[in-house]
């Protein structure tokens, strides 16, 4: 049985790419694998956050994914600054990454901005905790969407440079699972970038959490080009906003893009638009009650998650006492 590792930031309210790129997929993953999914909060703090708001947002990811299908008993659900393994292994781990191979990563580039100068060590440090998050457990699969390709590349380049430094065979290389038919979801006001929970633009994305009405609203006002929607696929290639919309059409009706495409033949977005709005409602709606439902009991929010920290300390601990054992540190 593989081992699947994957996690979100409560860095906001979950929206239509995590679900699209990230959580529908890990769903169907339960029945066969032995999965663990995290809330990782210590992620989320590497861009400022509010402390009552974290605490919030990271109930409201917990009943997502709960929401979204996945099954605390089938799989692991847990906070990651409960378990303390990750924040002890990413220590030991970043003594085996070079500066350079950080120095790579586009999405310290993005989120550092301009003045990287005034940036914490903890955003540079970011794909250092993943690498730590994912091998803590030896997973062997990794489901992200695919703006997490590099930070996975490099989660191998590290695990095979501590095995090798050891000459061990200690942690597999995770495969990344790059999956379903919208890897990259984009934003709503600007096809070239891809939806994101911290983009200053609430106008950019869909939140799971939001009403009809506003979802109504958020694609009204979706930037899009003039013309009609056209016959051939080719033709979406320079229009990165119809693209989008048209694959997040197809993703969640489970249809190809060509068909979507064959459907609204030459239609206008004033025809389109409302079609793609009804069908996210229809889609978001049912997991949009369920969210809220569950945050009304949060004692049941807490026993699952107390479990979840249980089952995670178990594996973490007994893999971080082996990592410590071959680093040579003393143990009594
Ligand atoms: P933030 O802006 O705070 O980084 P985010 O929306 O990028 O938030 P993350 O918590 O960083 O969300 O990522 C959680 C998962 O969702 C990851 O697997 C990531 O690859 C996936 N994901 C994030 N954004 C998208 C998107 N626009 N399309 C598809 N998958 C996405
Ligand atoms: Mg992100």
């Amino acid at each position: 049985m593989s081992r699947v590792f994957s996690g979100i930031q409560p860095s906001g309210n979950l929206t239509l790419g995590n679900y699209l790129g990230a959580i529908k997929n890990w769903v169907p993953m339960q029945d066969n694998n032995n999965c663990l999914f995290c809330i990782v909060d210590l992620h989320a703090i590497t861009i400022p956050q509010d402390p009552g708001l974290l605490r919030q947002a990271t109930r409201e990811a917990v009943a997502s994914l709960i929401a979204s299908g996945i099954n605390p008993k089938k799989s692991t659900l847990f906070i990651q600054s409960q378990v303390s393994a990750h924040s002890e292994l990413s220590w030991i781990l970043s003594c085996f990454t070079p500066l350079g191979w950080l120095n790579r990563m586009t999405q310290f580039k993005d989120k550092a901005g301009k003045n990287r100068e005034q940036a914490c060590l903890g955003l540079y440090a970011y794909p250092v905790l993943m690498a730590a998050d994912v091998l803590i457990y030896k997973a062997t699969h990794v489901p992200v969407g695919e703006d997490q390709k590099q930070h996975l590349e490099l989660t191998r380049d590290i695990a095979g440079a501590f095995n090798r430094y050891f000459n061990v065979d200690h942690f597999p290389l995770p495969e990344p699972l790059i999956q379903g038919p919208a890897p990259r979801v984009m934003s709503l006001r600007d096809g070239t970038r891809k939806m994101s929970k911290s983009d200053p633009s609430d106008f950019s994305r869909i939140h799971l959490l939001d009403d009809a009405e506003t979802i109504a609203l958020k694609i009204r006002k979706a930037k899009t080009d003039p013309n009609p929607l056209p016959y051939d696929v080719k033709e979406l290639e320079n229009r990165p906003e119809a693209q989008n919309l048209v694959t997040i059409y197809g993703a969640l009706a489970n249809k190809t893009v060509p068909d979507v495409l064959k459907d609204f033949a030459e239609a206008p977005f004033s025809i389109f638009k409302p079609a793609l709005t009804e069908l996210i409602v229809s889609v978001l709606n049912p997991i949009r009650e369920d969210i809220l439902r569950l945050l009304k009991d949060p004692h049941m929010l807490d026993l699952c998650l107390r479990e979840g920290k249980e089952q995670a300390q178990e594996i973490s601990e007994k893999n971080l006492s082996e990592i410590q054992e071959l680093v040579g540190f003393l143990k009594n």
